[in-house]
């Protein structure tokens, strides 16, 4: 049995009391032990800003990475690592701002991991500027003016990117994050979960109060159906959740908006090409048999000291 405390670290966490970031770690804390997941099992990628610290407080395989790079990283992890359960954790302006090419190109591909995005509409560890998804026209108290540039909408640039699984949630209900975390994870393919998370500090419009008021799930929304059974249902499913995604003022909704079960990750698909990728991926394959070494190191000295050579010139 693994339990929440199985993830724990005893690094201090130090978040501003109150930021929503504690929610989302609880809850992935939580997810990763009731899906029965070991720590050796599970790896958190993270870019840079307020949320990068999560890996430092999750005791599993993690890696802090470089500002808006966390899914590439993450990408060259699960080719070489197929098993491994890998979870990108970042801010809005790290996956949406600089990394937003990195966001686009892994839902083209469908590959199997699971995106967190810590949705707070600022810049939170560097002092609280507009984020991509502050809504032009506003002004937190961090700006000296109203944000000028138009947001980008998370869960609609998701869709249209090729995710999977798209959802959105509320960082201070923690155990409705928690089941979606969990049917993220278990999803075979891309997944994205957009967490609406108050940042306390910087961000003194859309608080706790802000969104305790106008967040209600989609499945209390009689009809809703996110589900796609059959990629004949893909384009109406899309629709909906493009126009379910742009709703948000009186109410916010979270949930589930588009699912599809229909369409091959990308693992599977490379799997047909390079039949034993799965059994034997690359970082699993030996590196000596019988005290031999299976690589031709003098081959490798050859090809690199010719790149050197080159890059030299
Ligand atoms: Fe959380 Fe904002 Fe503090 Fe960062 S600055 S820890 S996002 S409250």
């Amino acid at each position: 049995m693994v339990l929440r405390m199985d993830y724990r670290t005893d690094v201090w966490v130090d978040w501003c009391p109150g930021c929503g970031d504690y929610g989302i770690l609880t809850a992935l804390q939580k997810a990763l032990a009731e899906l029965g997941l070991k720590p050796w099992e599970v790896a958190i990628v993270s870019g840079i800003g307020c949320s990068g610290k999560t890996p430092h407080f999750i005791y599993a395989n993690g890696v802090h990475t470089l500002h808006g790079r966390a899914i590439p990283f993450a990408t060259g992890l699960k080719l070489a690592r197929p098993d491994l359960k890998v979870i990108i954790d970042g801010g809005d302006g790290d996956l949406l701002g600089i990394g937003a090419g990195h966001f686009v190109a892994l839902g083209r591909r469908n590959l199997d991991v699971t995106v967190l995005i810590h949705d707070n509409q600022v810049y939170g560890l560097t002092k609280g500027q507009a984020s991509p998804t502050l809504p032009a026209g506003v002004k937190t108290k961090a700006l000296p003016k109203p944000n000028l540039q138009d947001a980008v909408n998370p869960i609609a640039l998701a869709v249209a990117s090729g995710y999977t699984f798209v959802a959105r949630a509320y960082a201070m209900d923690v155990n409705h994050l928690k089941e979606l975390i969990k049917l993220a994870v278990n999803h075979k393919g891309s997944a994205v979960i957009d967490i609406l998370q108050p940042c306390v500090t910087y961000n003194d419009l859309y608080t706790t109060e802000w969104y305790r008021r106008r967040v209600y799930k989609l499945d209390s929304e009689p009809g809703w159906d996110p589900v796609v059974r059959d990629p004949s249902e893909r384009e109406e499913k899309a629709s909906r959740a493009l126009e379910k995604a742009r709703e948000w003022g009186d109410r916010v909704p979270v949930g589930i908006f588009y699912w599809d079960q229909t369409r091959e990750p990308f693992e599977e698909r490379l799997a047909r090409r390079i039949p034993s990728y799965l059994d034997s991926p690359p970082a699993l394959q030996p590196i000596e048999r019988g005290g031999a070494p299976v690589v031709d190191a003098e081959r490798l000295k050859r090809i690199f000291s010719g790149y050197l050579v080159r890059r030299r010139r």
